[in-house]
């Protein structure tokens, strides 16, 4: 918990992610913070996050 980001540095670095539409199930993949969440493009629905791909934690 707590996602709290320090706004320091300027890490330009796209995380791949998984969304996935709550209505019938389409999976797509996009790269925040670059693109946004993007409509199902079968029904509409508005998708959402399913699951994290880049496992690249920065410590
Ligand atoms: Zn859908």
């Amino acid at each position: 918990m707590g996602q709290q980001d320090k706004g320091k540095g300027k890490v330009e670095r796209y995380e791949a992610i998984e969304v996935k539409c709550p209505k019938c199930g389409y999976l797509s993949i996009i790269y925040i913070p670059k693109e946004d969440i993007p409509k199902c493009p079968e029904c509409g629905t508005q998708m959402v996050i399913n699951e994290l791909l880049d496992e690249g934690k920065s410590y």
